[in-house]
């Protein structure tokens, strides 16, 4: 069992049985959809070198665009000279802005990947919520990926499809208390399509190339919300691939993507696309 968070007492997530969600028999014989999820930032409380940010990407593809993808990553990991036994990352590879104009450019251009985002501004989240609890944080953030995951393959453009899910394990989080959370969040949320999932897995980011593709997809988010020590942030890349973010041909927020609490920290950037957004969220 892997470390377990502090403050487990406090949680029904830390309580209750762990029971594998089983999809029913219809859900296998829906076409498939893959889904690679990654987070930026940290839970920890906002102080010192913490993260003001924790968000997370989840990239959806099929098996064309998993391949488009892969071939994607080859080019980069070739151009950015990624050594062969070490996975292409955000924080050693993409260091400069003339690198990530590169991935974006070229990610860009990939059909039928789709990605959502979930990020939460951690100054605008009070005291006793579950910014306080760094198992919980992750739990929550990790629920509206998923929720915003199964949405979009409910309303996949070509009919409705089974997501095989794949998170990127974090260091000393218990990903067992995540999928407690997400038990518990199924018997409460019938608006969520639980029967799609086929597979629901938190694997290390060395196992599927594409937690590779996962990762630069949230530098893009990161570097879009995270102010430099200049207070600057670079929304540049993320608006390149914009139109591979959900419900971009209209309004992002929020099935393509959730700010939370609210979207104040997305309507207050400067490179924010929608400035008369009617989002209600
Ligand atoms: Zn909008």
């Amino acid at each position: 069992m892997p470390n377990v968070a502090p403050t487990t007492s406090n949680r029904l997530s830390a309580s209750i049985d762990y029971q594998p969600f089983v999809a029913p028999p219809e859900t296998h014989k829906l076409p498939l959809l893959r889904a690679y999820i990654d987070e930026t930032g940290d839970r920890g409380i906002l102080k010192g070198r913490a993260s003001p940010i924790f968000g997370m990407a989840a990239v959806m593809v099929d098996d064309d665009a998993e391949r488009s993808a892969r071939q994607a990553l080859g080019r980069l990991r070739t151009d950015f000279n990624v050594p062969s036994d070490r996975p292409l990352s955000w924080k050693d590879d993409l260091k400069n802005h003339d690198r990530r104009v590169h991935a974006a450019n070229i990610l860009s251009t990939l059909k039928g990947l789709r990605v959502v985002y979930v990020v939460a501004d951690k100054s605008q989240l009070s005291d006793g919520t579950y910014r306080d609890d760094v198992t919980l944080f992750y739990n929550v953030i990790a629920y509206a990926g998923l929720q915003r995951v199964l949405w979009a393959a409910r309303a996949w453009p070509d009919g409705k499809r089974q997501v095989k899910v794949h998170f990127s394990h974090v260091k000393k989080h218990d990903h067992t208390d995540t999928h407690r959370y997400f038990q518990i969040k199924k018997r409460q949320d019938k608006n969520v399509p639980f029967d799609l999932v086929s597979k629901l897995s938190w694997v290390s980011s060395d196992k599927y190339e594409m937690s590779q593709i996962a990762d630069v997809y949230a530098g893009f988010l990161k570097a879009a919300f995270w102010p430099n020590v200049w207070q600057n942030t670079e929304g540049a890349y993320l608006l390149k691939i914009w139109h591979q973010i959900r419900r971009s041909e209209e309004c992002v927020i929020s099935l393509g993507m959730q700010v939370r609490p609210n979207s104040k920290l997305a309507f207050t950037q400067p490179w924010w696309p929608c400035p008369d957004c009617k989002s209600p969220y």
